[in-house]
C-alpha cells in the first residue's frame, strides 16, 4: 500500500523530519504500511495553514458549511466499503462491524450535523429597552485529538461539528489507526474542499499531540482517549486558558436487577461487553447481578460468551476480532493474571497462552472473551480500566448496595440496568454517577443527546447542541435603539 502523508493545506507531505513510522494489522502482525513521524515543526506548518483558511472559512454562511458537510458525507458513503475494509484492517475489528458501526456512522456524523445546523439559531432576549443577541463565533483553530478503537467514527464526530461552527482544524489521529483518516483527505481532495480548512498530522502522541495541545494558536482542543493522556492534556493546555473538552476513559458497570428476562436481555448485555472485543469506552466491564438469579445468569452469560466466533476480522462469520496489538494484547493478559491473583476464578476465556483461537496468525493479537468471578467490586481488576475483552461478574443483595458497587470506581462515563420495569430502571438510573445511562439497551444512540463522563471520564459533553456550544464562542450583543 502507499505511505500515508500528512495532508498540509490541501497537499499530501512526509514529515519535514523525513521520519516513519509503521502501522501493522493486528490480526497477522505484519505492517500494512508507512506514516510519517511528524514533530513540532509539522504541527507548526499545519496551525499557520489553517490559521491561514480560517477568516475566509468563518465567513462562508452556516447553509454553505452544511452544503459542504452533506457533500463529505455523500462521498464517505459512496467509499463505505473501502473505509470499512481499511478500518478493520487497521484496528483488527471484524468486517461485519465495521460496515455496520464505523463506516455509516462516520456518514451519520456528518449528516447530523449538517440537517442539525439547520435548528442552529441565535437566541434573543429583550428588556429594559433592548435586546441581547447571542451571537455565535468560530473559535478559530482547533486542534482534535483521537484514539484507535473507532478511528474515523470518533474523529469525524469532531470534525463535523468543528466545521459546521466555522472552525479549522489540526487534526491527529492514533499513530495505531492513521488509514481511515488518510482516505477522509483524499476524499476531500477530490471534493476540492478549501485548502487549509483541514488539516492532519500523523506521529506519536507525546511528540505530535503534545505540540497540538500546546501551540499556542490552537484555540480550542477536543481530545478523546485514555485519563492518564487526558490529565498531560488538561495540565498543559488548562495555563494557556484553551476551551478544552475531555472524552475519557471508563470502567462502566451493567447491573441485572432481579427481574430481567434473561433470555431477552442476554444477547444485548454480551455485546455491551464485548463489543469490538471490549474496546469500546461505553463497554460494560463490570456485570452487577442480583444475587437472587446470579446462578442462572452466570450459566447463561458464559454459554452465550462460548458461542461467540473469535477469528479472522476479514471473515464474514467473525464476531470478534483481535485487540488493537500484541502490546495491548500482553496489558489485556497481565490484567487477566492480576484478576486470578486478587482471588478471582476465570470462568471462560483467559490469555491467549491458555485459550488459544484456531485457524489465526499467531503474531495475530487475539483473545477469547474473558470472564473472572471472585473478586471484591473493589479490587484493582474491577476498578481499573482495562479496555480489552474482560468482564468481572459480581452479586448484589439491594438495589442500594448495587448502586454503590456501581458507583465504586474513579471513572463515571456509562452504565446501563436491565429490568422488566423500565420504571425502576429509569429510578436506578438516576442515582448513577456517569454521563450516560441505558435502561434495557446499549449503545442506543441519539445524536442529538449530551455525551460525556464525569469523575475521571472527562470533562464538558459532546453531541447536538453541546458540540456547537463547544466549538463556537459565545459574544452577547446587547442593542438599545438610539
Ligand atoms: P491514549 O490516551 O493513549 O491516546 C489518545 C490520543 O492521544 C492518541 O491520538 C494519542 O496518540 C494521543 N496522545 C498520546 N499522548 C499525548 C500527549 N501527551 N498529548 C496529546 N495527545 C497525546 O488513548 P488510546 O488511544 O489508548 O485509546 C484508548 C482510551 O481512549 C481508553 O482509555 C478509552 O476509554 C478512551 N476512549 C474514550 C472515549 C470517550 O468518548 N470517553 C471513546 C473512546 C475511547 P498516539 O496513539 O499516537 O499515542
Amino acid at each position: 500500500m502507499e505511505p500515508i502523508l500528512n495532508y498540509i493545506n490541501g497537499a499530501f507531505l512526509p514529515s519535514t523530519s523525513g521520519l516513519t513510522l509503521e502501522t501493522v494489522n493486528p490480526a497477522t502482525g505484519q505492517p500494512i504500511t508507512t506514516l510519517p513521524r511528524s514533530s513540532a515543526e509539522d504541527v507548526g506548518l499545519a496551525t499557520k495553514a489553517a490559521l491561514k483558511a480560517a477568516p475566509t472559512w468563518a465567513n462562508t454562511t452556516m447553509e454553505e458549511r452544511m452544503v459542504w458537510l452533506h457533500r463529505i458525507a455523500d462521498a464517505l458513503e459512496e467509499e463505505a466499503e473501502t473505509i470499512a475494509q481499511l478500518e478493520s484492517m487497521d484496528t483488527g475489528k471484524p468486517i461485519s462491524l465495521a460496515r455496520s458501526v464505523d463506516a455509516p456512522r462516520s456518514v451519520s456524523n456528518f449528516r447530523f450535523f449538517a440537517e442539525f445546523g439547520r435548528e442552529h439559531v441565535e437566541p434573543t432576549f429583550a428588556d429594559h429597552g433592548a435586546v441581547n443577541h447571542v451571537h455565535r463565533s468560530p473559535i478559530g483553530c482547533v486542534g482534535l485529538i483521537t484514539p484507535w478503537n473507532l478511528p474515523l467514527y470518533l474523529l469525524t464526530w469532531k470534525i463535523a461539528p468543528a466545521l459546521l461552527m466555522g472552525n479549522t482544524i489540526v487534526a491527529k489521529p492514533s499513530e495505531l489507526t492513521p488509514m481511515t483518516a488518510n482516505h477522509l483527505a483524499k476524499i476531500l481532495t477530490k471534493l476540492n474542499f478549501p485548502k487549509g480548512v483541514f488539516n492532519l498530522v500523523h506521529g506519536l502522541g507525546p511528540e505530535v499531540g503534545q505540540a497540538i495541545v500546546e501551540h499556542p494558536e490552537i484555540r480550542g482542543l477536543s481530545f478523546t482517549g485514555g485519563t492518564a493522556t487526558g490529565k498531560i492534556v488538561a495540565a498543559t493546555a488548562a495555563p494557556m486558558f484553551k476551551k478544552l473538552s475531555l472524552e475519557l476513559g471508563g470502567k462502566n458497570a451493567t447491573i441485572v436487577l432481579d427481574d430481567a428476562p434473561l433470555e431477552e436481555m442476554m444477547d444485548g448485555i454480551v455485546r455491551a461487553s464485548f463489543t469490538n472485543s471490549g474496546q469500546v469506552c461505553l463497554c460494560g466491564s463490570r456485570v452487577l447481578v442480583d444475587a437472587s438469579i446470579y446462578d442462572r445468569f452466570k450459566s447463561m452469560f458464559v454459554e452465550a460468551i462460548n458461542n461467540i466466533v473469535v477469528g479472522d476480522p476479514s471473515l464474514e462469520e467473525t464476531v470478534m476480532g483481535t485487540v488493537i496489538s500484541k502490546d495491548h494484547q500482553a496489558k489485556v493478559e497481565s490484567y487477566i493474571e492480576l484478576g486470578q491473583d486478587e482471588g478471582g476464578v476465570v470462568l471462560t476465556g483467559g490469555s491467549a497462552a491458555t485459550c488459544p483461537v484456531k485457524g489465526v496468525a499467531a503474531e495475530g493479537a487475539f483473545l477469547r472473551p474473558t470472564v473472572i468471578e471472585g473478586l471484591s467490586h473493589t479490587a484493582r481488576t474491577a476498578t481499573e480500566e482495562i479496555f480489552g475483552p474482560v468482564v468481572t461478574l459480581h452479586s448484589f443483595n439491594s438495589e442500594q448496595e448495587a448502586l454503590d458497587m456501581a458507583n465504586a470506581t474513579d471513572y463515571g462515563l456509562a452504565g446501563s440496568v436491565w429490568t422488566a420495569d423500565a420504571k425502576r430502571g429509569y429510578a436506578f438510573a438516576q442515582g448513577m454517577d456517569t454521563g450516560i445511562v441505558w435502561v434495557n439497551t446499549w449503545l442506543n444512540r441519539d445524536l442529538r443527546t449530551p455525551f460525556g463522563g464525569v469523575k475521571q471520564s472527562g470533562v464538558g459533553r459532546e453531541g447536538g447542541a453541546w458540540s456547537l456550544n463547544f466549538f463556537s464562542e459565545l459574544t452577547n450583543i446587547c442593542v438599545k435603539q438610539p
